[in-house]
């Protein structure tokens, strides 16, 4: 099907039951012990369903989240940077043992899925903090979340019997083997993944773009998993990113499509498992520009692409296309970095983001060498609402 890359670890995982078993399934499923999953647990439950995070057939188990954690790869060697993981609390673990079947649940009881326990564990949230995020503050949103979680783990593989409906934009949920195929329909060999939490502004065009003229196509691809409270909203963006590509991409070259995962802020880490997730889906390139997946201070500028020096060559599977901190220019008159540009500060538009949003509040249009006209109009009208 795909003429771009084999999934991560070779084969695309399907982790659905089959169609035609899935109403057994359920009603078996209907008298198993029941585990609830939050909402970012669902997201990592879909992308393990759809392939997106393959290998990964389910939670992870001991050996796996201690390959991760300490040397970011899975015990079977394969490069891998962010544990997908599934805590319960103490007397929900002493009640599965290996082989045991449970049933996943959403917070309103519904059946997801069952797990097959491999093992439950106890874990380290400060030793996971550190290495994964860099930082023990449990200031730090990805850090929160996980000094909230339960104090045991249970790996398992996971059998998806239905995922929630996706209520906004469900035609822009397609899985990795609707994008291979929707690249194979228009022939694109090579193909840059976009990930992003934002709206799209002129920095993210001109990476965009510049990719764009190296490769054939692009999938724009924004997260629209959890994110944290003062984010642009999904719906918000989507219409950004529509009317955006409705008046400056090449609609023969672009494919915006969402990723359902939840945002974690690990910064370097994050990076990598957001290369790898687009590999799953298709792709060949990923960008990485400056802070990417990064929150606050906790990551220098470039420390997202600096990590990726530690796999060796070829590991990972997918070219990562690194690019400098990008801005306007009024000498220039153009898009440029501190690669390709002469001139100081002074000659580049640089607006914060708490800027950006006072202007939007007030129903003012930021300069067009910021954002698109068009977005900021949807941008305005989603304030005033
Ligand atoms: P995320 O937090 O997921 O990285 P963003 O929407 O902030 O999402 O950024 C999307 C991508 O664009 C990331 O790779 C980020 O590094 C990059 N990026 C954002 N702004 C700039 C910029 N001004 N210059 C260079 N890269 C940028």
């Amino acid at each position: 099907m795909s003429q771009t890359i084999p999934a991560h670890g070779g084969t695309l995982i399907d982790a659905f039951v089959p169609s035609a078993e899935r109403a057994d399934a359920a009603s078996r499923a209907a008298s198993l012990p029941k585990i609830e999953l939050n909402r970012r647990q669902i997201s990592d439950l879909e992308l393990i369903a759809i392939g997106a995070a393959s290998p990964l057939n389910g939670f992870v188990g001991h050996d796996d989240y201690v390959g991760i954690v300490d040397k970011m790869h899975l015990a079977n060697g394969l490069a891998w940077s962010i544990p997908l993981t599934l805590a319960v609390d103490a007397a929900t673990a002493s009640s599965l043992s290996a082989g045991k079947e449970v049933a996943l649940t959403d917070e309103g009881g519904a059946i997801l899925a069952t797990l097959t326990v491999s093992d439950t564990y106890a874990y380290n949230k400060e030793h996971e903090a550190q290495q994964v995020y860099r930082t023990t503050d449990g200031a730090h949103p990805g850090v929160a979340a996980v000094y909230a979680q339960p104090d045991t783990l249970v790996g398992g593989s996971v059998k998806v019997i239905s995922l929630p409906a996706h209520e906004e934009f469900p035609e822009y949920y397609l899985t990795p083997s609707q994008t291979r195929e929707a690249f194979a329909e228009r022939n694109w060999k090579t193909v840059v993944g976009f990930q992003t939490r934002n709206p799209v502004h002129r920095a993210h065009e001109y990476l965009q773009k510049c990719a764009l003229e190296m490769v054939d196509g692009l999938l724009l691809h924004p997260l629209v998993g959890e994110t944290k409270g003062d984010d642009i909203p999904a719906d918000v963006r989507m219409k950004c990113y529509k009317v955006l590509l409705d008046n400056y991409y090449p609609l023969n070259r672009t494919l915006l499509s969402v990723n359902p995962a939840a945002m974690r802020y690990a910064g370097p880490r994050e990076a990598i498992f957001h290369a790898l997730i687009r590999k799953n889906y298709g792709c060949t390139h990923f960008i990485v520009g400056r802070d990417h997946a990064g929150v606050g201070t906790y990551y220098g500028t470039y420390d997202a692409q600096i990590i990726f020096n530690e796999f060796a060559p070829g590991e990972l599977g997918i070219v990562p296309l690194m690019f400098e901190h990008s801005f306007w220019c009024k000498k220039c008159e153009g898009m440029a970095s501190s690669k390709s540009c002469p001139h100081g500060p002074d000659d580049r538009i640089s607006l914060s983001g708490t800027k950006v949003r006072d202007m939007l509040r007030a129903g003012e249009v930021p300069p067009m060498e910021f954002t698109r006209p068009e977005v900021a109009e949807v941008l305005i009208a989603s304030m005033r609402q």
